[in-house]
């Protein structure tokens, strides 16, 4: 028996929605979940699999097909990320970063020619992009950032480096956010290859072990003056990308959630202890009523402000809710399944120590737990308390 939608939000949903849901599990299914444990037990990065997720339409789902993307709307990119996620965190890291850190500030900030040099081949997987916000002193700040440019007339000239990047050691380009001599944040579009430019690999990572993770180091690299985004300005422009991959997380988590819930739910209905199934137990009851009522009610939320973001309406305030409080429900979800699961719970015979492991970096990255409370908490009082 496996319950991934109890309320039949289904009904909610377009038959073009269902289908794309169908044929991204379907890929997991086959694709994926076969050789992600094992991926993850030799922290092995997969991203040969990128390819196929361009052909499947996964990366930069949203854009428009004139540029290579699918022209899908929200909620399809929404249920895109949800079922990547099924499979592991790194997979949709993957498809989060390339959709909506690296295609979607070309497409919303760049000039027509990098719109055409640089979206096609990324939506079908034929170059890696990576997101160059962090740095090693400015996690949550960013504001702060100590990467910098200046105009050297005919290029300019980067130095500085980033640091946690998804995909950095395996990226063709990085989206690179950086100040310009009058302190603005600008983005630069930095190319594998440019001299001064190296990604070096973190290793020893106890999450997301399938996702390769790096830095990007940048000692005077002479970046050609068409690499500036030209229509972005200021700490919104790579909010506003924030503000997409959140959104895509929102989703994304409940397919990590769902996938251990119905791994207990299994678990619990064919585990036997003193006689009858710990499923009889009141307690694991409780514990898999809570989980199914507070993933049905992450769904909803996802599913209410991928409307309002199709339509436009939607806040940055209420997308940091629903990151927050749908990564929260996968994590307690993950937690509580492992439980269930005893000792079982910690093999790799079953995905939740995996999904466990990886939600604890999603519920630091793209704003962490507490800064996203703090955003509600600005939003209610109009008092800023970490600015
Ligand atoms: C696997 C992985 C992949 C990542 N991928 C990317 C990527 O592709 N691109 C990218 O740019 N970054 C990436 N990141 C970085 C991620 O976005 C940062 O880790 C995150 O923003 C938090 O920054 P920090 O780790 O420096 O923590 P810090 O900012 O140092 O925060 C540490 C703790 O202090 C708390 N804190 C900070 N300020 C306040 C405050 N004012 N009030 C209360 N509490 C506060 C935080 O909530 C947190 O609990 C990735 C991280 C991971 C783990």
């Amino acid at each position: 028996m496996i319950i991934t939608d109890y309320l039949n939000i289904d009904d909610l949903l377009t038959e073009e929605h269902k289908l794309i849901r169908t044929s991204i599990k379907n890929w997991v299914n086959k694709e994926v979940k076969p050789i992600i444990d094992e991926a993850n037990q030799k922290h092995e990065a997969i991203h040969s699999l990128t390819k196929q997720m361009g052909e499947l339409g996964a990366l930069g789902s949203f854009i428009p097909e004139k540029f290579g993307g699918a022209g899908l709307d929200q909620i399809a990119y929404g249920i895109i990320m949800q079922e990547l996620e099924r499979g592991d965190t790194s997979i949709r890291s993957t498809a989060s970063v390339q959709s909506s850190l690296v295609m979607y500030p070309i497409f919303e900030f760049g000039s027509e020619e990098q719109k055409i040099k640089f979206l096609p081949k990324l939506a079908k997987g034929e170059l890696i992009g990576s997101f160059g916000l962090t740095e090693p002193n400015h996690g949550s700040d960013p504001g702060a950032m100590e990467t910098k440019f200046i105009d050297k007339g005919d290029y300019y000239l980067l130095n500085g480096a980033k640091m946690w990047i998804t995909n950095a050691p395996i990226c063709d380009l990085a989206i690179v956010w950086a100040k310009n001599e009058h302190g603005k944040v600008k983005g630069l579009i930095v190319e594998r290859g440019m001299q001064g430019f190296t990604t070096p690999e973190t290793h020893k990572k106890w999450s997301l072990r399938a996702s390769s993770t790096g830095e990007l180091v940048f000692d005077n690299v002479k970046i050609p003056k068409e690499n500036l985004l030209p229509n972005i300005s200021g700490l919104k422009g790579p909010m506003m990308c924030l503000n997409s991959a959140r959104y895509g997380i929102a989703w994304g988590v409940l397919g990590a959630g769902f996938d251990c819930f119905n791994t207990a739910v299994q678990y619990s209905l064919e585990r036997k202890q003193f006689n009858r199934p710990i499923a009889s137990f009141q307690l694991t009851q409780k514990k898999l009523s809570e989980m199914l009522t507070d993933l049905t009610s992450a769904q909803l939320m996802a599913l209410r402000v991928g409307q309002l973001k199709e339509e436009g309406k939607v806040t940055p305030s209420q997308i940091s809710m629903v990151k927050r409080n749908n990564v929260n429900i996968a994590l307690k979800v993950a937690r509580e399944s492992r439980q269930i699961l005893g000792a079982m719970g910690i093999s790799g015979d079953f995905p939740i120590m995996r999904h466990m492991m990886n939600l604890e970096s999603v519920i630091t990255y793209e704003g962490t737990h507490d800064i996203h409370l703090l955003i509600t908490g600005f939003d209610i009082t109009g008092i800023a308390s970490f600015k």
